[in-house]
């Protein structure tokens, strides 16, 4: 019979994180068992191979693994270059996973569809917590079951889109034109080329994704000159985004500005904003977009259209377990004022660990990615520590779960020597801002209309009063 204390941690998702929170697990001497619904570590990190991050391999590795990858002859990429999503995969998590800890302990192409507390549903109480919790995964073999003392949630968000709508809603037809709509960060100039390459293509967002996308498919505008793009804005304006966003979020800063300004004198890029998409309809072998562009209704033909408006957690296997989520954010309570996107844009969000990161169900924890909920700015050094804490909890080492020690340089981790090309552009965080204060516009806003910045509490009243759509 299988005591709560021989039973294993059961780790959800295989990325970053979640591998850091298996080697955390290994160093303590307790049995990880991680399932990983991809067929490959970091299976989300593929998904985004080309992009170059923008913070250096020194923020991108975490200790417990860098120790065990260390002892087994592991040779370390250089600490400041800025490798691709590929390359983390490749040069450090696939290492990391071939350990024989951290090899044993891994199932890939285990899907976790439920966990629940043995004997107990959701309302249950008496002896809850000394029940094991029970893990629905399956896998190429079918459905099954398995115990875990804890469990560390570290599934991302990757894999859960926000659709077109402005209200969080898929519009009409968005799922009957699924084929010809990409959600995330397509490589328009590399595997996903023919589909973009000489169309019309619409790209709907205005962060660090989307940026990404439309200097990448300005690019492919150089050798394919037929490729039209639209790139649309669902809040803000273009004069925000030019001067302020793009110029701040990407290494050439004003180069960069200049350029989409010239693309758009020449014509090759049409930007749109406020934008917000209605409809859209099968169009022979394209779509047509009904939508509104400054509150005017606006019609347009495209080929293709790339979704890059950020992700959202995906809370359906969590249903029988206790948890507690801002209603904004979608994060843990204590959490949420310190990432609110209504607030923040950068990552320089201080360090934290199981404190913030409890939930009213004992052994259970949202980590990495996913435990930003909604909000858009995490970052794998944060996640680091917070599997530090997690684990030091779990094997009873209150006193380290309680410390802090993440230290970020000033200007966040987006630090580093090396400045590359326009691929250097991350979904968030941004590359180096040249102040603090520089970190992000909204930031800047939140200043200046007397809430905290990045980094800082967010005042409370402040954002009680945003929430209910009122001024604070
Ligand atoms: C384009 C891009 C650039 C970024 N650049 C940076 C950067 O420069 N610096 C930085 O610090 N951060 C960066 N980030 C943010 C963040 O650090 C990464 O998204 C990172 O991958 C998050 O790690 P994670 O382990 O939390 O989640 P993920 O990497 O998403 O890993 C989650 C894993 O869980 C698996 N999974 C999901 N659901 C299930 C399930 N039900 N059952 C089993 N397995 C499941 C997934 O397949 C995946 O492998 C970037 C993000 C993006 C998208």
């Amino acid at each position: 019979m299988d005591t709560m204390a021989n039973l294993p941690v059961a780790v959800i998702g295989a990325g970053p994180v979640g591998l850091a929170a298996a080697a955390h697990l290994v160093q303590r001497g307790i049995r990880p068992l991680i399932l990983e619904r991809g067929e490959s570590v970091g299976a989300a990190l593929l998904e985004w191979g080309h992009v170059r991050v923008f913070s250096p391999w020194e923020y991108n590795i975490d200790t417990a693994a860098r120790a065990l990858l260390d002892r087994s002859g592991w040779t370390a990429p250089a600490l400041r270059g800025l490798p691709t999503g590929g390359e983390i995969v490749r040069d450090y998590l696939a290492p990391l996973a071939a350990l024989p800890a951290i090899a044993a302990n891994l199932k890939l192409g285990a899907e976790v569809t439920a966990i629940t507390r043995q004997g107990h549903d959701k309302v249950a109480n008496e002896g809850r917590k000394d029940a094991p919790f029970v893990i629905h995964y399956r896998d190429a073999g079918g459905e099954h079951r398995v115990l875990a003392r804890a469990v560390i949630d570290a599934s991302g968000t990757w894999w859960r889109p926000n659709p077109i709508g402005v209200d969080g809603l898929p519009v009409p037809g968005e799922g009957a034109a699924s084929a010809r709509i990409a959600y995330g960060i397509p490589d328009v100039v590399g595997k996903a080329r023919k589909d973009y390459a000489g169309k019309r293509v619409l790209v709907i967002g205005g962060g660090h994704s989307a940026i990404n996308v439309a200097l990448a498919l300005m690019e492919l505008q150089d050798a394919a000159p037929g490729t039209e793009i639209f790139w649309a804005l669902r809040h803000g304006s273009v004069e925000r985004l030019l001067g302020g966003g793009l110029n701040d979020q990407l290494p050439e800063r004003g180069a960069l500005g200049l350029a989409a300004k010239q693309a758009m004198a020449d014509g090759r890029l049409n930007m749109l904003a406020p934008f917000a998409v209605n409809r859209i309809a099968m169009q022979g072998e394209g779509l047509a977009v009904d939508a509104s562009l400054a509150g005017k209704p606006f019609s347009l033909a495209v080929d293709r259209i790339v979704v890059a408006t950020g992700f959202r957690p995906d809370l359906s296997f969590l249903s029988e377990i206790r948890i507690a989520l801002d209603p904004v954010v979608e994060a843990p309570p204590a959490l949420a004022p310190l990432i609110d996107p209504n607030f923040h844009s950068c990552g320089t969000v201080p360090a934290h660990g199981i404190r913030e990161l409890a939930h009213p169900e004992p052994g259970f924890t949202i980590v990495g990615s996913k435990s930003y909920g909604r909000a858009p700015t995490f970052l794998m050094a944060t996640g680091y520590e917070q599997v530090r804490s997690v684990v030091a909890d779990i094997a009873g080492d209150h006193a380290a779960a309680r410390e802090v020690r993440l230290v970020l340089p000033e200007t966040g981790v987006c630090s580093a020597d090396v400045v590359t090309g326009p691929e250097s552009a991350g979904c968030c965080g941004g590359p180096a801002p040249a102040t603090v204060d520089a970190c992000c516009v909204r930031d800047a806003d939140a200043k200046a209309s007397g809430a905290s910045g990045c980094g800082c509490g967010t005042d409370a009243k402040a954002r009680k009063a945003v929430a209910a759509g009122v001024d604070a």
